[in-house]
């Protein structure tokens, strides 16, 4: 059978059926409904977290997050990560900044962050790449020395912690996506994380058109999801500290069987932080090497991901070039291997070796 880069979980269907009949009952399919509600209130306590907003995908998150902040001119943004955190700047009118990131982690390097800042910057916003927490320390104290607003898209980040917290709880805001490929899915849909309950209800209007009842306070938008994707929300977070477990076994698989003296791999050694197993990117040797690996993979209707690629400095309709050396490199020879729930340990044997027969 084909083995995809990812396979979105599903709920047995009568756990699913069981959790609609309601909205059969009520009639009630979106608007801050009941279900939305349970679903907000079930994620605050998983995640602990004080504020959330459920919104209506990853994207918007990053949208109304700008927008509450009242960020304007430039700001400053990492260029490995997914095309949305570049593309939800431009669409706010914004200018993106690209500071390179680290070998380490894959992550903006904090250490560029403070040459890159002038007098038009207004925010940091950084990816947690593949789960693995930012420098979050240093980047607060550059925010707080600077007046800047610091943003996380935290869309890889759902259940992973760092001291003791979930990695969707710092910055100013922390967006997270659960589209259906996510750690954690509710079909589409997403999260917006704060600690400041004013901003909470800042983002609350930006979510619903800017207005309560006949009362209009700002442009807002629509960022709202429905009571079909809370249900499955509602039916998949009780699963999703087992389907961690089982990328973890999936994780270690890969650990052990590939060859590691011709493959680079994010560093997981990172002092009190556990991980998602959201993701299983290694990098190869060239571009040469990714490119002879995938096409081994796909004569066995194995298909990888180039996640992520192009390094986003590079995105062809940027009018703009800010050389990321790093990223560039890295985004040239990083592929995310399969990785999902019921992936079996004889499909990894027979990934890893055909890999590492390419190598
Ligand atoms: C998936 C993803 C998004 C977009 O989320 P959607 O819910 O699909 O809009 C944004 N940023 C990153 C890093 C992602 O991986």
């Amino acid at each position: 059978m084909a083995i995809n880069v990812t396979k979105s979980f599903l709920p047995p269907i009568e756990e699913y059926q069981e959790i609609i009949k309601g909205i059969w009952e009520n009639t009630w399919l979106t608007n801050n409904g009941p279900l939305v509600r349970k679903l907000e209130g079930q994620l605050k306590e998983y995640l602990d977290v004080e504020n959330l907003l459920f919104v209506s995908n990853g994207t918007i998150a990053i949208q109304i997050a700008l927008k509450a902040l009242n960020i304007t001119g430039e700001i400053i943004t990492t260029p490995f990560s997914y095309c949305a955190t570049t593309t939800s700047i431009l669409w706010e009118n914004l200018q993106p900044v690209f500071v390179d990131i680290e070998p380490k982690t894959y992550n903006i390097n904090a250490d560029l962050i403070e040459v890159a800042i002038t007098d038009k910057t207004s925010a940091i916003m950084a990816t947690h790449v593949y789960g693995r927490p930012c420098e979050v320390e240093k980047i607060e104290a550059i925010a707080q020395k600077h007046n800047l607003k610091v943003i996380y898209d935290g869309a890889h980040c759902f259940g992973a912690t760092y001291k003791g917290k979930s990695l969707l709880s710092f910055g100013d805001i922390t967006t997270c996506s659960f589209h259906a490929t996510k750690v954690f899915h509710t079909i589409e849909g997403g999260s917006v994380v704060c600690n400041n309950i004013d901003l909470l209800k800042k983002l609350e209007l930006y979510r619903s058109f800017g207005h309560k009842n006949d009362d209009y306070y700002m442009m807002g938008i629509n960022a709202k999801n429905s009571e079909f994707h809370a249900a499955m929300g509602l039916c998949n977070l009780p699963k999703v500290g087992n389907i961690i477990e089982n990328r973890k076994v999936i994780s270690e698989k890969y650990d052990s069987l590939l060859n590691w003296e011709k493959l680079e791999r994010p560093s997981n050694e990172i002092a009190g932080f556990t991980y998602n197993y959201s993701y299983y990117p290694i990098v190869l040797a060239s571009e040469e090497k990714l490119i002879q690996v995938t096409d081994a993979l796909k004569k066995e209707e194995i298909t990888p991901r180039r996640y992520f690629y192009p390094s986003l400095n590079q995105l062809p309709y940027l009018d703009f070039y800010n050389p990321c050396p790093v990223s560039e490199s890295i985004s040239s020879r990083a592929l995310s291997l399969p990785l999902y729930y019921d992936l079996s340990l004889d499909d990894v044997e027979k990934i890893s070796a055909i890999i590492n027969q390419n190598l």
